[in-house]
């Protein structure tokens, strides 16, 4: 049996860039025997194992053909006569699909060497179209090595949108599609990701309300800004879902199954734009900041205010940013109203209510006349 290091440590090895975790494929070996060598099988369907010491995953060689729509339509098969050409021509893409021997020397049936030098992203095979992920993997290695200039090469994207236009995207599960933008939102340059697919279709049917110019250039920016001050992925989804009406937010991150911080973070932040909007135009006063104080809950949930507003000045125009800047100082004087103290004052029930507030009103009024105009 022979064993060659694939995938993404030999790419990145090239790229000069950290080896994050190592995949190794195994070519001319059987599950038992290695079962036999101390391997642990992992995941039923496919023939992985886990490495008895440093626990890095052996794949044994195989191929997959695929019968039908989505994740069921495939079969795979591995058998010790599977070569190693068979295996890595179902990959993704050229830069992913290289191996390194035992003695070190690259196998690069595909040319993905000579890919990696001209900065192209391209499908392996025509094996591409059976699994609409490798859009989204596409589009995510866009966003991660754009900065070292690499670009989706036109033939790939013509593939991909051929696979769009052939319904491929309808079939993904919102699990596997949250977990691509999820790390997509922490790439090195996010919005590329959305970029490519707006570019082959994907958005139309992944995100389709924010295909349109006027909100997806402004998704992109306050994306790009949160995405400056290593932002949380919470703050990253609601920064990208900014410009949306807020029916049109709260459906979208429903149906993409985002954990429900990031949902909850998405619409409070719609919400507060217009707020903020008005907040900017309008003669401010203490109850109507409360009010807002109120509506974020900050009482309860002061990590999520403060991640408001990390992502309101990223969603505003730079006119309505001053807002923020009062709301924040109006969090802070409301905060340090102590219901406890309030209680061993002998306030309670509905009288402890209207004591709390009159007590938090007072401090941002007075906070409010110690602000500079
Ligand atoms: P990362 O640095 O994000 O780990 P990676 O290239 O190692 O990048 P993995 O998701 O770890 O990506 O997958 C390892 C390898 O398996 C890839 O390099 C690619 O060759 C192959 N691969 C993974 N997912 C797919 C897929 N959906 N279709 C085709 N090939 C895939
Ligand atoms: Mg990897």
């Amino acid at each position: 049996m022979q064993t060659y290091l694939v995938g993404g440590a030999v790419r990145d090895e090239l790229l000069g860039l950290d080896v994050k975790d190592r995949d190794w494929v195994v070519v001319g070996a059987t599950p038992k025997e290695m079962l036999d060598r101390g391997f642990k099988q992992v995941g039923a369907d496919f023939p992985v194992f886990l490495h008895p010491e440093t626990r890095e995953e052996y794949a044994l060689a195989r191929t997959e053909r695929k019968h039908g729509h989505g994740y069921h339509g495939f079969s795979v098969y591995s058998a010790p006569d599977v070569t190693l050409e068979e295996d890595l021509i179902r990959r993704d893409l050229t830069i992913n699909a290289m191996a390194r021997d035992e003695q070190g020397e690259l196998v690069d049936p595909f040319h993905g060497q000579r890919d990696l030098v001209n900065r192209k992203l391209r499908h392996v095979s025509e094996a591409f179209t059976e699994d609409p992920l490798r859009i989204l993997r596409t589009a995510r290695f866009a966003a991660r090595f754009q900065p070292m200039g690499f670009e989706v090469c036109e033939e790939t994207m013509a593939l991909m949108r051929a696979m769009v236009a052939d319904g491929e995207v309808d079939h993904l599960v919102p699990e596997r599609v949250w977990q691509e933008i999820q790390r997509a939102l922490h790439e090195r340059e996010p919005g590329t990701f959305f970029e490519v697919l707006r570019d082959c279709k994907a958005l139309d049917v992944l995100a389709p309300e924010l295909v349109p110019e006027s909100p997806f250039s402004a998704a992109l920016a306050a994306l790009r800004c949160i995405h400056r001050q290593q932002g949380s992925t919470e703050e990253r989804l609601a920064a990208l879902m900014s410009p949306l009406p807020e029916d049109a937010c709260n459906a979208r991150t429903k149906a993409l199954k985002a954990p429900n911080d990031c949902q909850n973070l998405a619409r409070l932040t719609v919400v507060f734009i217009p707020a903020m909007k008005s907040l900017a135009s309008n003669q401010l006063t203490g109850e109507s900041l409360l009010a807002l104080l109120d509506a974020a809950d900050l009482w309860r949930r002061p990590e999520r205010f403060s991640a408001l507003i990390r992502v309101l000045p990223c969603s505003l125009p730079e006119t309505d940013r001053t807002a923020v800047t009062l709301l924040e100082r109006a969090a802070s004087a409301a905060s340090g109203v102590s219901p406890k103290t309030l209680m061993e004052h002998g306030f309670k029930g509905k009288a402890l209510g209207e004591a709390i507030h009159a007590e938090r009103l007072k401090r941002i009024n007075r906070a409010l006349s110690q602000t500079p105009s």
